[in-house]
């Protein structure tokens, strides 16, 4: 039986635990005390089917059906609301079309959403989005991959890894695991993991997006709002358990780290928010904030290093992480256990850690 190494334990790592659990003798190697401690537990857990880059469009759209009905379905339906200013109107259609969302009144919308500012909106386009339970989702994976014996530890840093007679062997401060095949599922620090295997970095590069959480405003109940996305991403906002989470949408590079948010990014981004509705925002109730790791084509890397057999990248989730976690896991399971993977030719190809040179 195969054994499997996976480093890193948020959607990235768990999700491929699942998949290869019953192929192989699974370890998993989390650096936290706890699984989905950084981006994985800080994200707005949304799955909008039109973003990203086509090859992210294709994993989402590869990765819908999962989310939408395995193990009972892990997605609520959310409506999205594009909302753009009088003077964005140029702006607004080209986001729109790219999104497929179709243009609607300010009434109707404000109907949705009282406390939209009908001197600063002027544009609102709707389309279809989903929440994800996000927590479900890891569990799910989680039961899945121990129910097929394997095996998670937690506080297991990886610090140095080796190759010696066609094998891996990773050291951390609860001992060493050897393994046949590393996934590289480490997220931020995805480059750092590869250079202590003696594999070229890719050129990750995380960027921070913090968040803010207020009361409902002007009490209204919120449950039922749409996900509101200002044009140009330049804010959003989201109901989240009967508050409202608004992001800066700052995409500001950073060395990996655990990521906090910064008082003045969160200060300028609820402002732009606030220009756009007739509620003041009057207390924040907590923030937080994750980091988003793009490849510098920013699509997902998915696939054997071209220098080091046994070595496979599950990295560059950027912003899309959860949406696209089915589709890239099967993908790399595909790929690890050396079957024909159900996406096109062309996907796994613009997914390969080779095309990098
Ligand atoms: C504010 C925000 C909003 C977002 N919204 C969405 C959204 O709506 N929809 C969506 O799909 N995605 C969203 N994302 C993106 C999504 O959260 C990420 O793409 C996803 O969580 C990345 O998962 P990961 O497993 O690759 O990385 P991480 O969750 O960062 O996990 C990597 C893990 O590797 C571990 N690790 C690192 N080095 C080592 C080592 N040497 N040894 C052992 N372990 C190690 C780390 O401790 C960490 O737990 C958002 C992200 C942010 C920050």
């Amino acid at each position: 039986m195969t054994d499997i190494l996976i480093i890193g334990g948020g959607i990235a790592g768990i999700s491929a635990a699942a998949r290869l659990a019953p192929h192989g003798q699974v370890t998993l190697l989390e650096a936290e005390d706890q699984l989905a401690y950084h981006a994985s537990g800080r994200s707005a857990a949304v799955f909008l089917e039109f973003y990203g880059n086509p090859v992210v469009r294709a994993l989402n759209a590869a990765s819908a059906a999962h989310l939408h009905k395995a193990d009972g379905g892990v997605t609520k339906p959310r409506d999205f609301f594009l909302i753009g200013k009088p003077e964005e109107d140029e702006r607004f259609h080209a986001q729109a079309a790219d999104l497929g969302a179709a243009r609607i009144g300010l009434e109707e919308a404000r109907a949705r959403v009282p406390i939209l500012d009908p001197e600063t909106c002027g544009f609102v386009g709707h389309c279809a989005a989903f929440d994800i339970d996000t927590d479900l989702y890891i569990q799910n994976f989680r039961r899945s991959a121990l129910a097929h014996g394997a095996q998670i530890v937690t506080r297991a840093p990886v610090q140095a890894i080796k190759r010696a007679y066609g094998r891996w062997r990773a050291e951390t401060p609860q001992g060493g695991y050897g393994a046949d095949v590393v996934i590289d599922a480490a997220g931020p620090w995805a480059d750092t993991v590869a250079g202590m295997a003696g594999v070229a970095p890719l050129g990750l590069q995380p960027y921070r997006r913090s968040m803010a959480r207020i009361p409902a405003p002007g009490g209204h109940d919120v449950r039922g709002w749409p996900f509101m996305d200002g044009v140009g991403d330049t804010w959003y906002a989201k109901p989240d358990a009967g508050s409202l989470i608004v992001s800066p949408q700052e995409e500001h590079p950073m060395d990996a780290h655990d990521a906090w948010a910064d008082d003045m990014v969160l200060a300028e981004g609820l402002a732009r928010y606030e220009e756009m509705v007739t509620e003041p925002v009057t207390r924040v109730e907590a923030n937080w904030a994750g980091l988003r790791t793009f490849a510098p084509d920013r699509a997902l890397v998915i696939g054997e290093a071209p220098e080091a057999a046994g070595f496979f990248w599950l990295a560059g989730q950027g912003g899309y992480g959860f949406q696209t976690a089915a589709a890239a896991s099967q993908l790399l399971a595909d790929l690890v256990l050396g079957r024909v993977p159900d996406l096109p030719g062309a996907v796994v190809r613009a997914l390969d850690p080779g095309r990098f040179g």
